[in-house]
């Protein structure tokens, strides 16, 4: 394994921000996991597809991007199937292949850019899915005991965009392999609404894991940026949950204020983090190179040249008016390097 110094790390982010790693190296294998450990370079940075970060300066010690490979089945029912996957497997990659295999259970979370890998950290979540409806462990190496760890759903305190690998465990466990429970006959979660209402208008009345998966690509295909061509992190808020009074007393000034229900929490409820932002006149605006997208009010780009204090100089400027108009905290879903 090379261990380089001085890259850009512009490539290795959606952000397409272009700060540098005082180090860089690629994950490939667990002889490769060992060279890392023995090397003992501190800070160490661990990324996927850089598709949640945001950069906002040089990184000083070793950025080490995640490419371990290979897709298994481990265990199969005449109902279920186990499968497990190399962390530095792209994900969709891995719904296509669960796809080709006609299992179900990952049909909703088509097109989330990323690794495998990633995808427990905050729990991925899309069109009224999320990775723990599916997942089984995972392997990770604890980076601070230089030994490998099991981790069940229950270890992993999955919530909403949330997990242990975002809070107690940040930045300590390596994630190498994912195990997932896939179905052989599944049940559809066509809970969201405009992803049942985008079926029945293309008169699809029943529909197959394919079907679901092609509707959600083409839905996300209409609404958000593509990376590719224009820098961006998807949501950058999280969207907030707050409680039942505060909503109450919002929509006597906002009638058309939409909540949702927080199933088991009857004192809070989740507001549209991209309505506040709409509402309060952010969406397409731009400030130099960094801005609110025209479509979507919740996804943050990166016009061309934007520094990654730019981004978070905006975000801010965003979460500050929300708190003053709304007395709302929003959070960002995007971690902040
Ligand atoms: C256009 C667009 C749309 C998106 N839509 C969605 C969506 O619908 N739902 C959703 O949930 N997310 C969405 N995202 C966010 C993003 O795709 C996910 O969070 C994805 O899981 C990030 O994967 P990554 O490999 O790019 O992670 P990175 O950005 O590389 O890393 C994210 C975090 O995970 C850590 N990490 C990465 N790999 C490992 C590992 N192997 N072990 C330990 N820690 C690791 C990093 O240190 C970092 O803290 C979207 C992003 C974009 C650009």
């Amino acid at each position: 394994m090379k261990i380089q110094s001085g890259i850009s790390l512009k490539p290795y982010n959606t952000f397409g921000i272009a700060a540098r790693a005082e180090r860089f190296a690629i994950l490939r294998s667990e002889e490769d996991l060992r060279t890392i450990l023995r090397a003992n370079i501190a800070p160490l940075h661990l990324l996927g597809g850089g598709s949640n970060v945001l950069l906002t300066k040089d990184l000083p010690g070793l950025v080490l991007r995640n490419e371990l490979k290979g897709i298994h089945v481990e265990k199969e029912t005449e109902t279920e199937v186990i499968i497990s996957a190399g962390a530095g497997e792209l994900w969709h990659e891995l719904v296509l292949w669960s796809l080709a295999h006609n299992f179900g259970g990952l049909e909703n979370l088509s097109l989330i850019p990323g690794t495998v890998g990633a995808a427990p950290i905050q729990n991925i979540g899309a069109y009224g899915a999320e990775l723990k409806d599916v997942f089984e462990k995972l392997e990770a190496c604890d980076l601070e005991r230089g030994e490998r760890r099991i981790f069940r759903a229950e270890d992993c305190r999955f919530g909403y965009r949330n997990s242990i690998f975002k809070n107690e465990l940040k930045g300590r466990c390596l994630i190498t392999r994912v195990w997932l429970r896939l179905s052989k006959s599944p049940t559809l979660n066509l809970s969201y609404r405009i992803l049942a209402d985008s079926l029945r208008n293309k008169g699809i009345t029943d529909p197959g894991v394919r079907e679901v998966s092609e509707t959600v690509i083409a839905i996300r295909q209409s609404k958000l940026p593509d990376p590719a061509r224009i820098g961006n992190a998807g949501s950058f808020f999280k969207n907030p949950e707050v409680p039942v009074q505060l909503y109450q007393s919002l929509k006597e000034n906002y009638p058309d204020l939409p909540a949702f229900p927080l199933p088991g929490n009857d004192g809070q409820v989740k507001l549209a983090a991209a309505w506040l932002i709409e509402k309060a006149g952010w969406k397409g605006r731009r400030i130099g190179d960094a801005g609110v997208h025209e479509k979507q009010a919740l996804v943050l780009v990166n016009y061309g040249n934007a520094s990654g204090i730019d981004i978070l100089n905006l975000a801010r400027e965003i979460q500050h008016d929300i708190l003053e108009k709304f007395a709302i905290d929003l959070q960002p879903e995007v971690n902040i390097w």
